[in-house]
């Protein structure tokens, strides 16, 4: 908000009610923005206890048992590795919705050359199919921040690939003055009731599923937030059984 100094006097009764009016609406705003950052804080602190006490209960079983059990030593080992990743990328995406609201450096990205680079580095990962097809003609240059872009790209491909067994799917095309992305996949879906809601931040419709996948339930949250700072939409299609369709405009 820009927070300019309000004289009162000399104004008249129109004027002061507007004023009033001005005033109620940024005191909701700053209401809004006052709890969204409180159950925020409150939802990090609920996440980041699970890992926190897990790696708590191994060491104090390496305490009481690890000496002469070296199968339990792997195990407390590898479960505290496991936890410590969980929890440093539960901070790294914290930080990266925290960064969001500052704005990025804008450069001139070749989009589709952004997109081809993505889905190679999950080819190289994947043995699963992930097949990226372009239907636009030319390069596309979207100004945006590279990086952010990327990392768009990057979280519905890795939720495609999480979230379903088969084929993921990329779409490239330029309708209407935008650039669209389409991320498909033929897994068990989102039901309807739960579509909305994936976005939030923390919401996860299957905690133990995504948990076992590494899921955070940051990764939609972040991609809203980028995909809006660069005045675009994301949103979804999905049919529980048949698979979903992640789908991004941006403004050329
Ligand atoms: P997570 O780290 O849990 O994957 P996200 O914010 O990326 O968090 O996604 C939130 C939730 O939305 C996921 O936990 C999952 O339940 C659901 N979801 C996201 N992408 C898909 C998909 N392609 N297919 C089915 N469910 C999905």
């Amino acid at each position: 908000a820009n927070w300019k100094k309000i004289h009162v006097q000399n104004r008249s009764k129109d004027e002061l009610f507007e004023m009033e009016k001005t005033f109620n609406e940024m005191m909701d705003h700053l209401k809004d923005n006052f709890e969204r950052q409180e159950t925020f804080v409150s939802d990090a602190s609920h996440e980041l206890k699970t890992p926190i006490s897990i790696v708590k209960s191994y060491a104090q079983l390496l305490e009481r048992r690890g000496i002469d059990n070296p199968h339990l030593v792997k195990e407390s080992i590898e479960a505290i590795h496991s936890e410590a990743d969980r929890m440093g990328k539960l901070v790294e995406q914290m930080l990266a919705l925290a960064k969001n609201k500052h704005h990025a450096l804008m450069e001139q990205v070749d989009i589709v050359a952004l997109i081809e680079e993505t889905v190679t580095t999950f080819q190289r990962a994947y043995t699963r199919e992930i097949i990226f097809t372009n239907h636009a003609v030319d390069a596309v240059i979207l100004s945006g921040n590279r990086d952010q872009l990327e990392q768009v790209i990057y979280i519905l491909i890795d939720n495609a690939l999480k979230y379903s067994e088969e084929r993921v799917e990329v779409d490239f095309d330029v309708w209407d003055k935008l650039a669209i992305i389409k991320v498909r996949d033929y897994g068990a879906g989102i039901p309807e009731s739960e579509q909305a809601r994936i976005f939030d931040r923390f919401y996860r419709v299957d905690k133990a599923r995504s948990r076992d996948t590494g899921g955070t339930g940051l990764g939609l949250s972040i991609a809203k937030a980028i995909v809006k700072e660069h005045q675009g939409e994301l949103t979804v299609q999905s049919t529980v059984g048949e698979g979903s369709t992640f789908t991004v405009k941006f403004p050329i």
